[in-house]
């Protein structure tokens, strides 16, 4: 490659190029991408929290400019813009050869919550991460996709415990200039203005584009002059306030993102509605049938041809009931708008229609408005049909259309960078390549060939060699878990540090004594809900601390997880767990990592060496985080709830308890404790710390390897989103 200077033109074009990048969220899965950001300001990659718009507005136009005169730094530019080039360009993919119908009629995804990078703060849990994940598969098979949610500029809640172990929680400005958000412009190159109807108000939105690779999310966002203030925080925060806030941020979601797509010129062959949140859209595409000469009976039925609903939980706080006052308040503009009547609309969202004091439910709404539903796992598929059986009393229970297709992650997404490069190694030179060091990495990048990475890391033939120890010895097996719990042990520390400052002045803990690198170290992180039983492996404090203290064979506990503003249980939760952490016998083998986020999420799921789940079944519909686990090596524990019921074979990991529950809860709760306890001291802990001569743990390392080949191919977003295009999108 060239070594002379570049010329204005090429420097300003390898400028615009950043630029573009920095605004399309694929460098977020691309490893040599990140590298470019981290290598343009490596302390800004770390305060500015891995934020690469915010870093292109630190470094100057012109450092950047001069940068560029290195011919390392502009080669590194030039292929990581040469490989983002491609991606877009691809034409062979799966999407245009097995869903060509796509392109032109899209797939609109609705989700309340969009989790896709530290950076941009927007998803509470679980199913915004996996709409997220959604979106990047989409975007890698090239399906024809378009992904509707809400800017809430305030985002979800950053999260610190105080001197009390208290959650408190604080909301910082998210700035749009600052993250990879463009405007969506009108023609005339202004903001693009719609608007919905609530109570007796017109309410006006703009909406923000986020490129997720190939395929656009929207964002609408409220905060406009033209409302009044009230409306214009709707859009303030992520499930933010009571139940009529709520009303109308849904309100938002589904009619204004019906109302954007028809804006933007789009006609979705079939709107996606991930949870009931979204389900007002029917509202909309009924009331948009009417307007074209359509009687009420005959738009609900071509609504219902044109929308697929997945529900996500059988808690029952997860689905949004709504008072027959309300509705009449919220709806009372649109409904005389649409000419369409309370009598008409209302009975949609009833289990029984003819009950007028029945509250609404968006998610009998979605069902009975939608072609066709699904569950995340075979077993809350069970637990859903039975749940709506009420829905249609003609069927056996095991008719109810609600089928079900398990959950996955964008592994690519979810690797730290260590093993994104380990991996893509093995791949490229049946890890016979020579070990990069240092400064040599990206020139080991450089030399690689990128065709079909993607794909190959979610291919069963690659996952299925990790069997084989000619592929990966044990020994080198084990030096990458080595290396993986070393670096989270080393975050944990930098992040308890920080923690302690604030609270403390002067008390000084010897942070870099805590965690021990050989210890059994399992890991615990996702929201503090109270049917997830953060607390349930200290039942039986006195053994778990012999555990922990054990000099041959330590084990210790790493939790992170936010607990809902308004929910004292869980608050309760974290409390006793920071207590344990700081005043009984397990200080120093147990921390809590405030602000769970993803970036905590992926440096603990690859450092710990098991990943603990113990929901109260059949609450965990599915669960995804420990499918994160796979390609780090790190094993699941896990009640047999969720994915998790059909992702143990009793080769790669283990299992809480068996295939049941009983009905009481108090009963349940005692018995997985104990079946926990178990589990821990008859089988992870001996199978760990059985060592052979050379000191490596055979036997785990096995399961190890089960765990890559059995759950990396199957839990994925690869394999989710083409089982919805084949089993849902694609059909009418
Ligand atoms: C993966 C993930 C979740 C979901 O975790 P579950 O164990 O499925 O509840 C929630 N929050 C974050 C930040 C995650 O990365």
């Amino acid at each position: 490659m060239s070594k002379q200077a570049l010329s204005p033109s090429e420097v300003t074009e390898l400028v615009a190029g950043l630029n573009k990048l920095a605004r399309n969220l694929w460098w977020t899965w691309d490893q040599e991408a990140q590298e470019l950001f981290a290598e343009l300001s490596p302390r800004g990659w770390q305060n500015l929290y891995h934020n690469a718009v915010a870093i292109l507005h630190e470094v100057s136009d012109y450092e950047l400019r001069v940068r560029l005169q290195e011919p390392d730094f502009a080669d590194h530019v030039r292929h990581v813009l040469q490989d983002f080039r491609s991606y877009m360009a691809d034409q062979k993919t799966w999407g245009r050869l097995n869903a060509a119908a796509l392109q032109k009629n899209p797939v609109a995804y609705f989700s309340a919550e969009f989790g896709f990078h530290e950076t941009l703060p927007i998803a509470a849990g679980g199913l915004g991460i996996l709409a997220g994940d959604h979106a990047k598969s989409a975007s890698d098979l090239d399906l024809g996709f378009v992904g509707i949610s809400l800017f809430y500029r305030e985002g979800y809640f950053q999260q610190a415990v105080d001197a009390n172990n208290w959650q408190t929680e604080y909301y910082t400005q998210l700035n749009p200039r600052n993250l990879p958000l463009e405007p969506v412009l009108g023609p005339q190159g202004e903001p693009l203005v719609g608007s919905v109807e609530i109570g007796m108000t017109e309410v006006f939105f703009q909406a923000w584009r986020v490129n997720v690779g190939r395929v656009p999310v929207y964002l609408l966002d409220a905060n406009r002059p033209e409302n009044e203030q009230l409306f214009r925080d709707l859009t303030l925060r992520v499930y933010g306030g009571d139940s009529t806030t709520r009303i109308m941020q849904e309100i938002l979601l589904g009619m204004g993102g019906v109302r954007l797509l028809r804006a933007l010129g789009l006609e979705p062959s079939t709107f996606h509605m991930n949870e009931g949140h979204a389900a007002f859209l029917t509202f909309e595409l009924i009331r948009e049938k009417m307007a074209g000469g359509q009687k009420f009976t005959e738009a609900l039925a071509t609504t219902k041809a044109e929308c697929v609903f997945t529900t996500h939980t059988p808690v029952e706080a997860g689905h949004d009931r709504f008072s027959p006052e309300l509705m009449n308040y919220a709806l009372q503009r649109f409904h005389t708008h649409a000419r369409v009547t309370f009598a008409e609309l209302l009975p949609l969202g009833r289990v029984n229609p003819a009950n007028a004091r029945e509250s609404f439910c968006m998610t009998v709404l979605a069902l009975k408005a939608s072609r066709s539903a699904n569950a995340v796992s075979e077993l809350h598929g069970q637990v859903s049909r039975e749940m709506w059986h009420c829905l249609y009393p003609d069927v056996p229970v095991n008719q109810v259309p609600i089928g079900h297709v398990t959950n996955g992650v964008h592994m690519l997404g979810w690797m730290k960078g260590t093993v994104r490069r380990y991996w893509r190694r093995k791949l490229s030179g049946n890890g016979k390549a020579p070990a990069p060091v240092g400064g040599e990495e990206t020139r080991f990048w450089l030399a690689q060939p990128d065709k079909d990475w993607a794909s190959e890391i979610n291919s069963p033939a690659f996952w299925k060699k990790v069997e084989d120890t000619n592929f990966i010895s044990d020994e080198e097996l084990w030096a990458l878990r080595y290396r993986l719990r070393r670096e989270l042990l080393e975050f944990s520390r930098r992040r308890l540090l920080l923690q302690h400052q604030r609270l403390t002045q002067g008390d000084f803990i010897a942070f870099d004594h805590l965690l021990n690198p050989d210890a059994l170290t399992i890991g615990f992180a996702r929201r503090f809900a109270t049917y997830k039983r953060a607390p349930l492996i200290f039942q039986q404090l006195e053994n778990i601390v012999k555990l922990a203290r054990d000099k041959q064979r330590p084990v210790q506990f790493i939790f992170a997880g936010k607990a809902h503003p308004r929910d004292d249980e869980g608050k309760r939760f974290i409390q006793h767990i920071i207590h344990l952490s700081k005043f009984s016998d397990l200080l120093g083998h147990l921390v809590f990592i405030e602000n769970y986020d993803v970036h905590v999420a992926r440096q603990m799921v690859s450092g710990c060496d098991v990943w603990l789940n113990n929901p109260r079944r059949p609450l965990e519909a599915s669960g995804t985080s420990g499918m994160k686990a796979g390609p780090h090596g790190c094993l699941n524990l896990s009640i047999l709830d969720g994915w998790w019921r059909e992702g143990y074979d009793g080769t790669n990991g283990f299992a809480i308890g068996d295939d049941s529950h009983p009905l009481s809860v108090e009963e349940q709760d005692r018995l997985d404790g104990a079946n926990l306890y178990r589990a821990l001291t008859e089988q992870v802990i001996p199978c760990f710390f059985e060592r052979d001569a050379n000191g490596v743990p055979r036997a785990w390392l096995k399961k190890v390897r089960r765990a890559m080949s059995t759950l990396v191919p199957q839990y994925n977003t690869w394999r989710m989103v083409q089982e919805y295009t084949t089993k849902y999108y694609l059909t009418k």
